[in-house]
């Protein structure tokens, strides 16, 4: 997955976080959001959800699919190359754009 990384589009995510506890099972064989290198959060007044990476994401390296893409039903998520993907108009950020 050399020059791929995690694209997340926050206008398809639906909060449920299922991508952090994938995450950090994946990461720690725990399932403890709180160790997640996928961080989403919903603010409640405006309804806006936001989705952050910790420097801890390898993109899955040692697995075939990212699991917090496996477990996205909306797809807000997607592995690519950088320079592939034009990042959606309404909120992307990439994995390595916080690092
Ligand atoms: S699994 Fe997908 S829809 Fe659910 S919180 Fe994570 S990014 Fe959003
Ligand atoms: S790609 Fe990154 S954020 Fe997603 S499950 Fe793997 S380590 Fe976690």
């Amino acid at each position: 997955m050399l020059n791929e990384q995690i694209l997340a589009d926050e206008g398809l995510c639906n909060g449920c976080r299922s991508c952090e506890v994938a995450c950090s099972y994946y990461l720690n064989t725990k399932f403890k959001p709180s160790t997640s290198a996928i961080i989403v959060n919903r603010d409640p007044k405006a309804g806006k959800i936001s989705i952050s990476f910790t420097d801890a994401c390898d993109v899955c390296e040692s697995v075939n699919t990212p699991l917090c893409i496996a477990v996205c039903l909306p797809k807000a998520l997607i592995l690519g190359r950088k320079q592939d993907i034009a990042v959606p108009e309404r909120n992307g950020v990439m994995a390595d754009d916080q690092k």
